[in-house]
């Protein structure tokens, strides 16, 4: 059986280490996935068109990253609708799939959302202060699951260094890399639990 594994960068697009990513995905052949922040894409809208570019998969990661669960249904198709907006500006396209930050959601607005949920089964924790290259590359590779959807972000050095050992670590472990969209098309991913859709 295949072990599939969908790398996946949460809160860019940053103005330095997302590309910095993407190179070193290029450099791999390496699919992955980006949770975008609608904020961010209008900041940074080159940034999003070389990650469309090179083919990577992006994603919806609400417009101003509240946690939904504290939003009223209206609330939360707004932040949605505008995360689509902004993407559809610079690219084009818009993203069937969102990832609720902080992996919080609830039934309602689930409902609302309209698009398929993707959370996470391993998070490096590179987001915390003083987390280190070594502390992330542990995480991602340790006691790894397969099917596994690993919960990286764009704004840390520390993971642009981690990168390369990771997916040289999972290489070697036989992985085969997907996309978020790949990987929840797979009836293993359901079995798993990692599949949220509705
Ligand atoms: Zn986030």
């Amino acid at each position: 059986m295949n072990k599939y594994v969908a790398l996946t960068f949460d809160d860019g697009p940053h103005p330095l280490y997302t590309e910095k990513k993407l190179t070193i995905l290029q450099a791999e052949d390496v699919p992955a996935t980006f949770f975008f922040i609608g904020e961010n894409i209008l900041k940074y809208p080159e940034v999003v068109q070389k990650v469309q570019q090179a083919g990577q998969q992006i994603a919806n990661h609400t417009f101003s990253h509240p946690d939904l669960t504290t939003l009223s249904k209206e609330e939360v198709r707004t932040e949605v609708r505008r995360g689509d907006d902004a993407l559809f500006q610079t690219t084009g396209c818009v993203s069937n799939y969102l990832r609720p930050p902080y992996g919080n959601f609830n039934r309602e607005n689930w409902e609302a959302i309209g698009k398929n949920l993707v959370t996470w089964s391993i998070d490096t924790q590179d987001w915390q202060e003083g987390r280190t290259t070594e502390e992330i590359f542990a995480a991602a590779t340790q006691q790894v699951t397969f099917p596994a959807i690993i919960l990286m972000h764009c704004f840390k050095k520390e993971t642009v260094v981690a990168l390369p050992k990771i997916i040289h670590a999972l290489k070697e472990a036989g992985v085969t890399f997907v996309t978020v969209a790949e990987l929840l098309s797979l009836e293993s991913a359901a079995i798993t639990g990692i599949k949220v859709t509705n």
